[in-house]
């Protein structure tokens, strides 16, 4: 068979193109195959369809195909051109590529599934032997693509959360589809305007379909979610993870000021216990269980506090938001009159958001997905190394979160 057959065959280009000719670069390592049409054929205005005579050709264009066994095989075309009564001088489109794409439509599909498999985006990059910018122009459009895609779909559990973009006071605001497990949104700092873009972006029926608001105690996504969720009060659920950590902040500030004081007067009894506190009384190892025993026996601060902390485990197993919030009043009564101060802060705190903090027993949702997401966030922003700037790292999100369907339509060749 002949190489120009041998193209023709494997890219599945058909008429009205054809292969014209082939050049192999063996030292190079390089394939270039170049693509023609015959004279006659009729070309669709891309704006309108309507079919017209070719007037004339844009420049050659080259665009990199999957390689041929280890070579880098490269397309090249000049794209007829028509003059459409309606849309004036436009450019036809290729059957091997999508507009603007230096790169062939199965060439894309390729590297959306080796940036999607690869561990690292340097890695893929270095297998696909394109460039970095090259890498992220792929994944921006594949994101473009799956979020024109995207359906008009009602999300019943939503999750808001903040991630912090840099070490310090970068945030972005994820928010995600808790029951899909996927990211819906993606915005700049975390801000009430943060949240409301996404807001904005649905139509009233998908705010009305909404269910449930998981998210913190923090007033500019409660803000946003009152003035955008109809019957807002009833549907917030501050989330419970959230909230024992807040908790689990004050045992831990007790234990730092007991255990200060206590070195003041050369006691080491707290020395070393920090992450014993952080556990539950269920899932302490069993080698740290005589030590902390011990502990319990003491008659420490950091001990009542962690106390409380254990017993505010229970609220979460309550059915009837009403008896949670007695159960809560308790609780925060209890608190105050510890005298202990972090733990009579955050009963404040808690008393405040009461009233969305028992809509947990309502509706049962927690970001535990959207910490699961968080996770995977923060695998991304590792294996990027170095996102030069936010839009970056929004596209990954997007990228490898977003559940979209990533693909270009594929019009020629083999498909998988
Ligand atoms: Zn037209």
């Amino acid at each position: 068979m002949r190489d120009i057959d041998f193209y023709a065959q494997i890219l599945g280009i058909d008429h009205p193109w054809h292969v014209d000719d082939v050049k192999l670069q063996t030292e190079a390592g390089r394939v270039d195959v170049w693509i023609d049409h015959e004279p006659g054929a009729l070309w669709a205005c891309p704006e309108c369809g309507r079919e017209l005579a070719c007037r004339d050709h844009a420049e050659e264009r080259t665009w990199r195909h999957l390689d041929t066994c280890q070579f880098k095989t490269f397309l090249h075309a000049r794209i007829p051109r028509v003059n459409c009564p309606d849309h004036g001088v436009r450019q036809a489109q290729v059957p091997w590529a999508a507009p603007h794409s230096r790169f062939t439509l199965l060439m894309e599909r390729m590297a959306i599934d080796v940036i999607s498999a690869c561990s690292t985006i340097e890695g893929a990059r270095k297998l696909l032997r394109i460039s970095w910018d090259e890498t992220w122009g792929i994944m921006e459009r594949a994101v473009k693509r799956g979020l024109s895609r995207k359906e008009q779909r009602k999300i019943h559990y939503l999750g808001v959360d903040e991630k912090a973009f840099r070490k310090g006071h970068k945030y972005m605001t994820v928010v995600c589809d808790l029951m899909r497990g996927t990211v819906e949104h993606v915005a700049e700092d975390r801000r009430t305007a943060s949240l409301e873009a996404y807001y904005q972006s649905l139509s009233s029926e998908q705010l009305e379909a909404v269910r449930a608001v998981s998210m913190d105690m923090w007033q500019p996504y409660f803000s946003a979610t009152m003035k955008w969720i109809p019957e807002a009060s009833r549907k917030i659920v501050f989330d419970r993870f959230h909230v024992m950590q807040h908790v689990g902040k004050a045992v831990d500030t007790v234990r730092r000021q007991e255990h200060k004081a206590l070195m003041a007067e050369g006691e080491s009894t707290l020395k070393g216990t920090r992450y014993l506190w952080l556990y539950g009384e269920s899932r302490l190892p069993d080698k740290h269980k005589p030590r902390f025993d011990d502990l319990k026996q003491a008659n420490l601060k950091t001990a009542k506090a962690w106390a409380m902390k254990e017993s505010l485990q229970d609220l979460w197993g309550y059915m009837s938001p009403g008896w949670a919030k007695r159960f809560l009043e308790r609780w925060c009564g209890w608190a105050t009159r510890s005298r202990i101060t972090p733990m009579k802060k955050v009963a404040q705190t808690l008393r405040a958001h009461m009233d969305n903090v028992v809509t947990f027993c309502r509706h049962r949702i927690t970001n535990a997905v959207a910490e699961g997401l968080n996770s995977k966030i923060m695998a991304i922003k590792r294996r990027a190394c170095g996102y030069r700037n936010k839009e970056h790292f929004k596209t990954a999100i997007y990228f490898f979160c977003g559940g979209l369907d990533l693909y270009p339509a594929c019009k020629t060749g083999a498909t998988h």
